[in-house]
């Protein structure tokens, strides 16, 4: 008498039909479709690569000497319509600073250095925390300059930012630095007397003489395997206004909320001049403004995360080198991890 299949066997039997069916009927239609997809993905992401690397030279100065900060638009999207094209370039170099940053760590030789600069509500936080979540923080060190302290003004103006530099294998990312220096103590002289320099030293080539200053750190940097990026977010004073009017206005931005802003404000021409002047002075091959037009938060953020791609790519980065000596240790490691298990 035949024996009724017990529910495993029933089950067994049933997979067995429908992998019959897969492979001789729908497989090679299912595997049509991830190569259609595959190819869908790979031509998505060069033409993302693509934009990544038409963002990043957009804005550049790398030679100061004819730089207008007139001649660069605060409300240019250079191209990208949408937020949602924004997101997706967003997403796609979330995916590539992971794996950059990732090799950047593991080879152990390269820092980076990048500096942010702008005025009042350009959104430095905002794309600090955008572009660089979902990094690993092992990797990544974030330090902000406010006023100095006590110390720090009994030191060269240099000093605080020196001891914050990023270690190999790590990317440092300064919210202000020593630019402001040239910026704000520029524009209000009162604080070049609280740092106790000798007056004869104060003289009308003081800003120069920092220009230089700061040239000379940076190529020592960059000589060092310390590659330096900075940016300056250009918000356009207008939507300075209506971005503290909102602070203002909705009760969950009112914390942000700061008069002193707003007094920063009527200096808003001085501090113009400042940084013209300023990049003027320190745009170099080496380490190159990238001035980037702030009014529109989510092109902003796809443009940073692009030049900070870019960047990376420059390096040309991989995992180290295993040699032939190191492999035979790594086998033997792996046969006595695979001996545990019996
Ligand atoms: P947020 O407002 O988002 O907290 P922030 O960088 O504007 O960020 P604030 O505490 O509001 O922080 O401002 C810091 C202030 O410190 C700025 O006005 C800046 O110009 C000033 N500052 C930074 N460095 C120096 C310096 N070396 N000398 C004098 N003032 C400085
Ligand atoms: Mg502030």
């Amino acid at each position: 008498m035949a024996k009724a299949p017990n529910v495993t066997d029933e089950g067994s039997y049933r997979g067995h039909r429908v992998l019959n069916k897969l492979t001789s009927k729908n497989l090679w239609k299912i595997g049509s479709l991830c190569a259609v997809a595959a190819f869908a993905v790979k031509q998505l992401s060069m033409k993302l690569g693509k934009k990544t690397a038409k963002l990043a030279v957009a804005f550049r100065v790398d030679d100061g000497k004819s730089f207008r900060l007139k001649d660069f638009d605060p409300t240019d999207r250079n191209g990208l319509e949408s937020k949602q094209e924004c997101a997706e370039l967003l997403q796609h170099n979330f995916t590539q600073l992971t794996d950059l940053q990732d090799k950047l760590y593991a080879q152990d030789q390269w820092a980076v250095l990048l500096i942010f600069q702008a005025m009042d509500a350009a959104g430095k936080d905002g794309v600090i925390k955008h572009v660089f979540s979902g990094v690993n923080p092992q990797g990544c060190e974030v330090s902000s300059f406010k006023q100095p302290s006590g110390e720090e003004l009994n030191h060269d103006f240099l000093w605080r930012t020196t001891k914050r530099l990023p270690e190999r294998g790590r990317i440092g990312i300064f919210n202000r630095s020593y630019y402001e220096e040239v910026l704000v103590v520029r524009v209000h002289q009162e604080f070049l007397a609280k740092e106790h320099l000798p007056p004869h030293l104060i003289t009308k080539n003081i800003w120069r003489e920092r220009f230089e200053d700061i040239c000379n750190l940076e190529s020592y940097l960059t000589r060092n395997g310390i590659l330096v990026r900075k940016f300056f977010l250009n918000v356009s004073k207008e939507e300075q206004r209506r971005r503290f009017l909102k602070r203002l206005e909705e009760p969950e931005k009112n914390w942000k909320f700061s008069e002193a802003d707003v007094r920063e404000r009527q200096y808003w021409d001085d501090y113009m001049a400042a940084y013209e002047d300023m990049i003027r002075n320190t745009a170099t091959k080496e380490a190159p403004w990238y001035v980037v037009p702030a009014d529109h938060k989510w092109s902003m953020h796809a443009t940073v995360s692009s030049t900070i791609i870019e960047t990376l790519k420059e390096l040309k980065l991989s995992y180290p080198k295993v040699d032939a000596a190191r492999s035979k240790e790594l086998e033997a490691a792996r046969k006595a991890l695979l001996k545990e298990k019996d």
